[in-house]
């Protein structure tokens, strides 16, 4: 028990160490940002260069944001909402990430009892896994996301019409920095499963040639 403190002191202290270089960095990033677009602004040519660097500041700060998120603590705010009122407030943000690439979302919100959430995080969580589902498909193809009352549980699906995962891809998921995109940060699912973590709630994978589906499963009555 004494190791396990210890290893858990020793991560938590990586943990803060790790936050606050986060901050420390982005405050740098931000300002190169700035006045590279100031520069884009003026540039007479190499306008593409100054696309490409700022896109790449972009990307370190979702990295940095991503990883916070996950050295995150244990213990979060948990109220009490309804699973269904977050999806709906976050529908107008994932209709418009699958329009742009010319995909639908639709919604099928079923009858669910009220949950102990962080509103944040769930949003959070909902977004990456949705985004992926998007990315993963051609155009034309639809997203669901889907909520159900099971017995003692609240079951989220979110199901896409994608590409599905192969078999060695499935295994890895979560883990971070795995990705197969070229621009990807390989962040978002391992976000997503510590939040599911912290909120007791499991998440499990199903996929084929038609598309995967992602469940979550949340307990009623605690966290
Ligand atoms: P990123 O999106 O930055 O690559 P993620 O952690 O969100 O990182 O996802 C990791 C990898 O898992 C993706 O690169 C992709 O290969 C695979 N993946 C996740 N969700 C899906 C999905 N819905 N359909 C197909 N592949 C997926
Ligand atoms: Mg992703």
């Amino acid at each position: 028990l004494e190791k396990e403190m210890a290893r858990f002191e020793r991560l938590h202290l990586i943990g803060e160490l790790a936050a606050s270089i986060g901050h420390e960095v982005r405050n740098p990033l931000t300002t190169i940002r700035g006045f590279l677009q100031i520069m884009r602004g003026k540039a007479q040519e190499n306008r593409e260069y100054y696309d490409i660097m700022i896109d790449e500041l972009d990307r370190a700060n979702s990295i940095i944001t991503e990883f916070l998120s996950l050295a995150k603590s244990k213990s979060i705010e948990l109220e009490v909402h309804n699973l269904n009122d977050v999806i709906r407030m976050l529908a107008p943000l994932i209709q418009a990430n699958a329009i742009v690439e010319n995909k639908s979302v639709s919604m099928d919100l079923g009858q669910i009892p009220d949950l102990l959430l962080n509103e944040k995080e769930i949003r959070q969580m909902i977004l990456n896994i949705a985004r992926n589902g998007i990315e993963a498909m051609q155009p034309g193809k639809n997203l669901t996301i889907r909520t159900r009352a099971e017995g003692d549980e609240v079951l989220l699906s979110i199901i896409d019409q994608g590409c599905g995962i192969s078999r060695e891809c499935i295994e890895k998921l979560g883990t971070p920095f795995f990705t197969t995109k070229e621009h990807g940060t390989g962040l978002g699912l391992a976000v997503c499963f510590s939040i599911a973590h912290r909120h007791n709630a499991t998440i499990q994978v199903e996929s084929s040639d038609h598309g995967t589906t992602f469940y979550i499963r949340f307990h009623i009555g605690s966290h």
